[in-house]
């Protein structure tokens, strides 16, 4: 199986081949030609899985066809995700001009909130600052976003963000699509899942 068998762009097959990545995880072989149907993603993937480009991909996809702002948030525990997944954005999408946005804690709120008021394509974060923005900070909302991302999810839920959750889930519109990744199946990733996915293909490896 190539990246082009499931469904993969020309251009970004080459942003993947130029990251010498030969053939696809089996992660990417599942949830990739799943969410390119427009369908929601609910995958059980360790990190080291490849499951950031599991998402990345079919997100940068979605851009290629129609490059809005504020596009696909993807929700992550720590800082250190936050960034390493704007990395593989970065590298993926360079060549088709993606622009992304890390919102993390401990950075100050203003020079953060310059950075949203530039509408960037995907904004990768942290809950609870991302909520902080979205409370506080003036004209900045995701009312235009298409794609949710809850990357480890277990691990999310585990740093007690249930609640930053909830109410961003309330901001979004329902009419989007939404991929749940989570390295374990826990009760409470179980009504996340049901809270905040429809109809969802289940994918694990
Ligand atoms: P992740 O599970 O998303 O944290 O990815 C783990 C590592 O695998 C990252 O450093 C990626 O750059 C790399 N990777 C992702 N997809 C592939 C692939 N298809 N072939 C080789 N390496 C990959």
């Amino acid at each position: 199986t190539s990246f082009r068998d499931l469904g993969v762009s020309e251009v970004l097959c080459e942003a993947c081949e130029q990251l010498g990545w030969k053939k696809p995880t089996k992660i990417q072989i599942e949830a990739i030609p799943v969410a390119l149907q427009g369908r929601d993603v609910i995958a059980l993937a360790e990190t080291g899985s490849g499951k950031t480009a599991a998402f990345a991909l079919p997100i940068l996809q979605s851009l290629l066809a129609s490059a809005s702002r504020l596009h696909s948030l993807v929700l992550t525990p720590t800082r250190e995700l936050a960034f390493q997944i704007a990395e593989q954005f970065q590298a993926l999408g360079a060549s088709i001009g993606v622009s992304t946005a890390v919102i993390v804690g401990g950075v100050d709120m203003m020079s953060q909130a310059l950075i949203l008021a530039k509408k960037p394509h995907v904004v990768i974060a942290t809950p609870g600052r991302l909520m902080d923005h979205l409370e506080n900070t003036k004209g900045f909302n995701l009312r235009a976003l298409k794609t949710l991302v809850m990357d480890e999810a277990d691990r999310i839920l585990n740093l007690e963000f249930e609640s930053e959750v909830d109410k961003i889930l309330k901001v979004i519109p329902r009419d989007r699509r939404t991929y749940l990744f989570s390295a374990t199946m826990t009760k409470k990733v179980q009504k996340l899942q049901r809270a905040a996915l429809q109809d969802p293909v289940k994918c694990s490896v």
